[in-house]
């Protein structure tokens, strides 16, 4: 695999060289995909991506997950063309697409009664927090182990540097987190307790919870779960704050939160909101919870700060407003979610005709391939698991390297996201080459 990477990713290595130079590890973005070297893309096109030494690939990666409608997509590239046309990326005043944005959000998810447009999912998972804490008066958040909310202080202070007990993030004084918990996932037991301790000092602000389980369900919540942890906040006066940066409008139009049928106080978007345009982060709920982003009103003396200079820009709603549409009208949900069954089920057949440990399964567009010893661990000892998980991480990252030299980009070797862009021709070409992986 690695002579695959010397011989025809030579364009890419010296660039990935250069980068190191002036680049700190060489990326601009997380490094989880970039074994041994990142490759560097030149164009993408629905479902392919073209690297600089003209290799294709089956796009897996789908840029982390935004882009449902398959990579630069035209419909909604032309609608982002003309604005830049009319007004550039940025005018720092309202335009109507703002608004028109905020109601198809609404007419998709009647729970988001209001919507305001932050930078990415961190900031928007940032002002959640921050709105649940205004709202409620209660300092308190607790999250579930394992899950991702960005890389703010208070929510990636608990990740562990994959193989090692030490924190993936220092620089954060314990202070800061002081008033965040963790849980294990699916322990109800252990929330229902903090929750209650919690209760005699200050109170909990929200409960965040990524819908799917930690890491889009790389370590998969029952479906109960979220119904439960919805309860458990109605009782604490808790506010239930669903993170649907991945799962918003990739599982349903309706999201998690209309696939699970839980109606969560305030929910986080990011990703597919904008279809890949910058920005991508946004929060929305309750018109009685989001004012307290305003305050002021009344007797109330609530209010949440946000702000951001290039938060509302016409580029991201234009982008987004459209790219809402189309997944609408195209039913993109369905259609990627078709390829990722698809996909699935493919593996399924392969691992079970080469008799490999691993375990396949996926939510509609959004597939998961695990050795099947981390899963069995994680209904009998969650510590064990975040032990393995991340002592697992490397050995994901040499198999995406070797499913990169077969052509088949997917995210850090475990996870892939499929798009409208995948017909059965795609999957079934991605398959072959799967299956070419498995046989090295
Ligand atoms: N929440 C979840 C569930 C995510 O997957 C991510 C990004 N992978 C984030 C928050 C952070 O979003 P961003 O990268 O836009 O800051």
């Amino acid at each position: 695999v690695l002579d695959y990477f010397e011989q025809k990713c030579q364009t890419s290595k010296a660039l990935a060289t250069r980068a190191s130079e002036v680049i700190p590890g060489g990326v601009q973005h997380n490094l989880a995909f970039n074994y041994p070297f990142a490759i560097a893309a030149t164009k993408v096109d629905g479902a392919h991506m073209w690297d600089a030494d003209g290799n294709q690939y089956i796009d897996f990666l789908q840029a982390g997950g935004p882009t449902l409608l398959g990579s630069n997509y035209l419909p909604v590239r032309e609608k982002a063309h003309e604005i830049l046309d009319a007004c550039g990326p940025v005018t720092g005043l309202l335009h109507e697409y703002e608004i028109k944005l905020a109601e198809i959000i609404r007419q998709h998810m009647p729970g988001i009664e209001m919507f305001r447009m932050l930078g990415s999912g961190t900031e928007a998972c940032m002002g959640a927090i921050r709105l649940a804490r205004a709202y409620t008066g209660k300092k308190w958040v607790i999250k579930v182990g394992g899950d991702y909310h960005g890389w703010s202080d208070q929510m990636v202070y608990g990740m562990r540097v994959p193989g090692t007990g030490r924190r993936e993030a220092t620089g954060i004084p314990k202070g800061v987190t002081g008033y965040t918990q963790e849980v294990f996932p699916n322990e109800l037991g252990t929330l229902r307790r903090k929750l209650m301790l919690n209760r005699i000092r200050g109170g909990t602000a929200a409960v965040i919870v990524e819908p799917l389980g930690p890491e889009s369900g790389t370590r998969p919540v029952t479906p109960e779960y979220n119904r439960e942890v919805r309860k458990l906040c109605d009782e604490f006066g808790a506010l239930l704050i669903f993170d649907e940066v991945v799962t918003g409008f990739r599982v349903g139009m309706g999201g998690a939160q209309g696939y699970f049928n839980v109606n969560p106080d305030i929910t986080v978007f990011g990703k597919c909101l904008t279809g890949g345009y910058l920005m991508a982060g946004g929060i929305g709920g309750r018109k009685e919870v989001m004012m307290a982003l305003v305050g002021g009103i009344g007797t109330s003396s609530k209010r949440a700060f946000v702000g951001g200079t290039l938060s509302a820009n016409p580029l991201s709603c234009v982008a987004g407003y459209y790219a809402i549409e189309e997944m609408a009208r195209t039913n993109a949900p369905i259609l990627a979610g078709r390829a990722g069954d698809r996909l699935a089920r493919g593996l399924k057949e392969i691992m079970n005709r080469r008799s490999l440990p691993y375990v396949v399964y996926n939510m509609g567009s959004i597939v998961h391939l695990q050795t099947s010893a981390v899963l069995l661990m994680s209904m009998r000892n969650p510590i064990k698991l975040m032990r393995e998980a991340n002592a697992r991480k490397h050995l994901m990252e040499e198999m995406g390297a070797a499913y990169l030299s077969q052509g088949l980009l997917t995210l850090a070797g475990s996870r892939i996201y499929t798009s409208m862009a995948d017909t059965d021709e795609v999957i079934d070409d991605a398959l072959n080459r799967f299956d070419t992986v498995f046989g090295m």
